[in-house]
């Protein structure tokens, strides 16, 4: 346990020192066999302490040691229900996929197109999930009942959410997040080539990567 906690603070300052987890927003958590163990609500990621961590119970979602957890715990143990090959979950408010969470998208399917390959390899689909207000029960119950697979999505006008095998998977594929909604901000209104269908199934097929639309 000392070594999961020792990983939660680690990475906590990583995202920070990378500008990627704004103020007290964001909050991050491990799976340790039944229970998670999870960022505490009010903290910045970047001063997290290894003993004063929230741990759950993921069954019930009481509140076994520790510290009050983030009140978007729902939304983590969501997550989890859904996958047993889920093993971290970051989420973020960073600002460039915070940004894009707030543009009108017509795609649901993944709200981030196939820009790049490395989008498609390491988060894959990330579909859009409909606005609630933070820690929203229901917004959790709509992202545990999604009927496609998916790794990654996107909060309406909120932020990226992530789950992925280990904590240092899941925070790649966070920042990856992050790095294809720069390159959609930046390209604005500019005509776009997007990967074909072709394309985008290639490389997930290859690197077994939920894709397409089921
Ligand atoms: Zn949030």
């Amino acid at each position: 346990m000392t070594d999961t906690r020792d990983a939660l603070v680690r990475a906590g300052a990583r995202l920070t020192e990378l500008g990627l987890s704004p103020g007290s927003s964001g909050n991050l958590s491990i799976r340790v066999g039944s229970t998670m163990v999870m960022s505490p609500t009010g903290v910045s990621l970047g001063a997290l302490d290894a003993e004063q961590l929230s741990v759950l119970d993921l069954n019930t979602g009481h509140l076994l040691d520790g510290p009050s957890p983030s009140k978007e715990f729902p939304l983590h143990r969501a997550l989890y229900a859904r996958s047993g090959g889920s093993g971290a979950v970051v989420h973020l408010h960073s600002p460039y996929a915070a940004a894009w969470s707030c543009t009108i998208r017509h795609d649901k399917t993944s709200a981030i197109p196939p820009l790049t390959p490395y989008f498609v390899m390491k988060v894959g689909r990330t579909p859009l999930i409909d606005y609630a207000a933070p820690g929203d029960r229901g917004q959790a119950e709509a992202l545990q009942a999604l009927p496609v697979i998916f790794e990654a999505a996107l909060l309406q006008n909120h932020g990226p959410i992530v789950a992925k095998g280990s904590l240092d998977a899941a925070i790649d594929a966070a920042i990856e997040i992050e790095e294809v909604c720069k390159l959609l901000i930046l390209l604005g209104t500019h005509p776009v080539r997007h990967l074909t269908e072709e394309e985008a199934a290639h490389l997930a097929d290859k690197y077994d990567v939920p894709w397409g639309s089921s």
